[in-house]
């Protein structure tokens, strides 16, 4: 069985290069009918933070990226972490090392005399025949990997294809700290054995770290998985996408304004891809996952192509589905449900996110306050003032429908010999304060008889 996993160290905001990450673990694990898990890598007790391992779950429950099982929290398999180190002790696949700050600082400056990359020096790794140097007194050592010193260690990446690294560059890798606690890659490698994972989908910032890892299986005599590491999101500019670059973090997204299905959907497209189609559900995702149709160069952040899905599932929702997912401020304001419908109609193939309906809603639902004066030079005159006079009567003289109003403007331009715009922009800014808007006749039977004339009049 197929078995993935999400890992997240809680010490900051959810990346959306993350989100993405755990995107593909849940697709990948979904197409298999096998699992996936979420394990937060919570044993930076300096950094991690309950608020961060929130923020995580929020994240993942808003998009719908359910996992299986209990989450597995990093720093509570400590001991179980240094059973394995001290069986790899026991076994010889790993050493005391004593070599003090200085002697490790002199390691990194002979190295760099000798322009080669710094590297333990293997003074306290135990060889056949080898005597070691006595124990220095009061000190805890640390504990090494007694990494192989020749051959390579090679594997099929699923997105980068056969990678090999030579061993002889590889250190003999810190697994316990001399404070007792176990590093990260030991750590990552147990967990992974321990749940079973077959695969490790994740970051290519993590490439690096995986022969290391797999020396650790192997030391270990654990089943090594397969991986697959995914490229980086870049942004417009061509650097990694951070903060700098906007919204980062996934629950930002949320608070603009995004729907789940569109993040989803955007992310899943970001580096992967199943011919020309660009519109999938998670559902569809998950069937047609396939780790081969993973690109193996940088994607780039791309936001009007998000605000392009957004809109897409905008536009697929109907009212009530909307409006559970106005924020509290806009719904206490604005409550009239039969007004904001017709709002939501009008508006929402122009909307990218939810909070561009609210910002249109608010347009409509409030008179204009300080309209500029551009807009006042460009379209109010004597002369237009004088046709929506004329056209106010005309109005109140029907029975206010969309319909009539658009029948009657269509009339009056035609014998008034004008283009509509000539009336059509005037209405648009006494009433909204704006120069845009969707059709003006069913903006004034929004607005009702009453909201139009005191507009109409207030303005004049
Ligand atoms: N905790 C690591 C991170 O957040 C991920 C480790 C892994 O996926 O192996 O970058």
């Amino acid at each position: 069985m197929i078995k993935t996993r999400f890992a997240p160290s809680p010490t900051g905001y959810l990346h959306i290069g993350g989100i993405r990450t755990a995107i593909f673990n849940y697709a990948f694990a979904k197409k298999h009918n096998g699992k996936f898990f979420l394990r937060i890598e919570d044993t930076d007790i300096e950094r991690s933070t309950q608020e961060a391992v929130d923020k995580i779950l929020e994240g993942m429950s808003w998009l719908n990226l359910n996992h299986d099982g209990d989450i597995v929290y990093q720093a509570k398999n400590f001991n179980r972490h240094k059973e394995i180190i001290a069986q790899l002790l026991q076994h010889g696949h790993a050493y005391e090392c004593y070599s003090s700050k200085e002697d490790l600082e002199q390691m990194r400056q002979d190295c760099e005399k000798k322009g080669i990359k710094p590297k333990y020096d293997g003074t306290w790794r135990p060889e056949e025949g080898k005597t070691l140097p006595p124990v220095p007194e009061g000190v805890t050592p640390v504990i090494r990997l007694k990494n192989p010193l020749d051959g390579n260690v090679t594997w099929e990446d699923q997105v980068k294809g056969q990678i090999s690294v030579c061993n002889e560059e590889l250190d003999d890798l810190i697994l316990q700290r001399s404070d007792g606690s176990p590093t990260y890659n030991l750590s990552v490698v147990v967990d992974d054995a321990d749940m079973g994972i077959t695969h490790v989908i994740r970051g290519n910032d993590h490439i690096n770290n995986t022969p290391r890892q797999i020396n650790i299986y192997k030391a270990c005599g654990f089943d090594i998985p397969s991986f697959a590491h995914l490229s980086m999101i870049h942004g417009e500019d061509g650097q990694k996408l951070s903060k700098r670059h906007g919204a980062a973090s996934v629950t930002e997204y949320r608070e603009l304004g995004y729907l789940p299905e569109a993040v989803n959907n955007y992310l899943a497209r970001l580096g992967w891809s199943h011919g020309d189609a660009e519109i999938f559900s998670l559902d569809e995702l998950c069937e047609l996952f396939s780790l081969k149709s993973i690109t193996s160069s940088p994607s780039q952040f791309d936001i009007k192509k998000l605000q392009w899905l957004n809109n897409h599932y905008l536009k697929q929702k109907n009212f009530e589905e909307i409006e559970v997912l106005l924020t509290p401020q806009f719904a206490k304001r604005f409550s009239d449900r039969k007004q904001l419908l017709g709002i939501f109609d009008l508006y929402k193939d122009r909307c990218n996110s939810l909070r561009d309906f609210e910002v249109n809603a608010e347009m409509v639902l409030t008179k204009p306050e300080n309209i500029s004066h551009e807009l006042i030079e460009k379209y109010i005159s004597d002369i237009s003032i004088n046709r929506l006079q004329n056209l106010r009567d005309l109005f109140n003289a029907s029975d206010f429908t969309s319909e009539s109003i658009e029948t009657i403007l269509k009339a009056y331009v035609k014998t008034e010999q004008i283009k509509f715009p000539e009336v059509a922009m005037p209405l648009r800014v006494v009433l909204l304060g704006t120069d845009q808007s969707p059709s003006v006749g069913q903006i004034i039977a929004l607005l009702g008889k009453d909201d139009f004339n005191n507009r109409l009049s207030e303005q004049i």
